[in-house]
């Protein structure tokens, strides 16, 4: 998952930014509504974290600017304490939840799980993929019975690829889900990764879970139904 954070104060951006990171999720962090406008139009985000004060155009504003042009990516709204007023504006400008500032990290990223539900409602907590099995609450992982001990980052692309179990999936599309902005598309780090979690996954002189697709990119192998 792929996430934008809209925050203006730096303190506040990094350790948030830095708590998802260690969960897993692919963090962009925009430190104005304007900056937050144009980097939805630029990068393809699961989900957006949007607080409501900002600097140039407030979340409110935002989310309304989102809206009207069709965007559909599920908003999460932070909130001032007691601003009652402005987590009904906020929901009425579309944005999808709201969590009241100064909030606990796990109600965040329940908050997340939980829009990333809503918006693949087929997303279930425990997710199959032919041999594979993943928790996507506790980020583990199983082939066949036996737990594979994963980074978060290696975590990220085998769920990726697990969610679109079947399809071949380019490395552009690898990039923008599970890396962020800082991800240089002329790296081959997404190749890198693939190779990590094979050796964790495969067992030796055994087909790859994880198929190259040549000049087309990666393909989580599942026998085909009969
Ligand atoms: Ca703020």
């Amino acid at each position: 998952m792929r996430l934008l954070l809209v925050e203006d104060e730096p303190n506040a951006a990094r350790v948030i930014a830095k708590g998802l990171r260690e969960h897993a999720y692919a963090v962009d962090v925009a430190a104005d509504g304007e900056a937050a406008v144009m980097q939805v139009g630029t990068n393809d985000y699961d989900a957006i974290v949007l607080d409501v004060m900002l600097p140039r155009m407030d979340g409110l504003a935002v989310c309304r600017t989102l809206r009207g042009a069709g965007c559909e990516i599920p908003i999460l709204m932070l909130t001032a304490r007691d601003a009652i007023e402005a987590r009904i504006e906020g929901l009425d400008a579309g944005a999808d939840d709201y969590l009241v500032k100064p909030f606990d990290f796990g109600e965040l990223l329940a908050r997340l799980r939980a829009l990333g539900r809503r918006r693949q409602p087929l997303a279930p907590e425990r997710l199959v993929a032919g041999s594979l099995v993943l928790d996507t609450r506790a980020h583990r992982a199983w082939m066949e019975g036996r737990e594979v001990v994963l980074t978060a980052k290696e975590y990220a692309l085998v769920e990726y690829l697990a969610r679109r179990a079947g399809e071949v999936v380019s490395r552009a599309d690898i990039a923008e889900h599970v890396w962020d902005e800082h991800y240089d598309p002329l790296s081959n780090v997404v190749d890198v990764y693939v190779q990590r979690l094979r050796r964790k996954l495969d067992r030796p002189g055994a087909e790859s879970l994880i198929r190259t697709r040549r000049g087309e990119g990666y393909q989580l192998w599942i026998e085909q139904a009969p």
